[in-house]
């Protein structure tokens, strides 16, 4: 199921692409592997797939030495608690998708400086405005970056989100076109940052997200089967 599955997605990419005239290899899959166990990963992986995100530290370290045999790249896409930043670094993520406080950025800065490290990150926004959810607001985010910027430890490589949970197709666009749009003005900001990935779109609204310019979209259950 999952290699059909991983097909279905890819020819879903694939339309979604030709809609806008993008070109499918400006789209990366992440899988998102929350609750996967390291068999079915590996399925995944040994398949072609090359890139998985986890959303908790706990899971990162359990299937760490399972999977470490596989070539890969490991992103985490979770709320990470500054207590845990070490287990990011020491357990090979390679990007952290999901930093949207100035503890976080304290603690990288410092972990990686003493260990003479560079770490990606995506700097994760509440496009949806809901409560519920992580990230900064929209309007918070240039100023957080230009401050990032300034360390030369934790390389800014773009933006995630997580669109609306509605129904509405709109209100899910609303929040892509958000991204995209805080996007074009931290580049306006020419502050020597290369802010190019966009990470937004997931199992249910990876078709909007790309036709309004996702670089990564992070699919789960569509792969792996509802978790619920
Ligand atoms: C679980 C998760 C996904 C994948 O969601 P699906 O709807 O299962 O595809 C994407 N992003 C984040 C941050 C997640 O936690």
């Amino acid at each position: 199921m999952i290699i059909k599955n991983i097909e279905k997605i890819q020819e879903r990419i694939a339309n979604a692409c030709k809609k806008v005239r993008r070109n499918p290899s400006e789209v990366k899959l992440l899988l998102a592997t929350k609750m996967v166990s390291s068999e079915d990963i590996k399925i995944a992986l040994n398949y072609g797939q090359t890139l998985i995100g986890e959303n908790k530290i706990q899971e990162v370290i359990q299937k760490y030495e399972d999977l470490k045999e596989v070539p890969h790249t490991s992103h985490f896409i979770g709320h990470l608690q500054t207590n845990k930043v070490k287990y990011a670094i020491k357990y090979g993520i390679s990007c952290i998708q999901s930093v949207d406080n100035w503890d976080l950025v304290l603690e990288l800065n410092k972990r990686l400086s003493k260990e003479e490290k560079t770490m990606d990150i995506l700097i994760q926004v509440n496009t949806s405005f809901e409560e519920s959810k992580f990230g900064l607001v929209p309007k918070s985010t240039l100023e957080f970056v230009k401050k990032v910027s300034d360390f030369k430890t934790i390389k800014i490589k773009g933006l995630m989100t997580i669109g609306a949970l509605s129904n509405d197709n709109e209100k899910v666009r609303d929040c892509f076109k958000r991204l995209k749009n805080l996007q074009q003005e931290i580049k306006n900001l020419n502050l020597n940052i290369d802010i190019e990935e966009l990470s937004m779109g997931m199992s249910g609204d990876l078709e909007t997200a790309i036709e309004e310019g996702s670089t990564i979209i992070r699919i789960g259950s569509a792969i792996f089967g509802s978790r619920y």
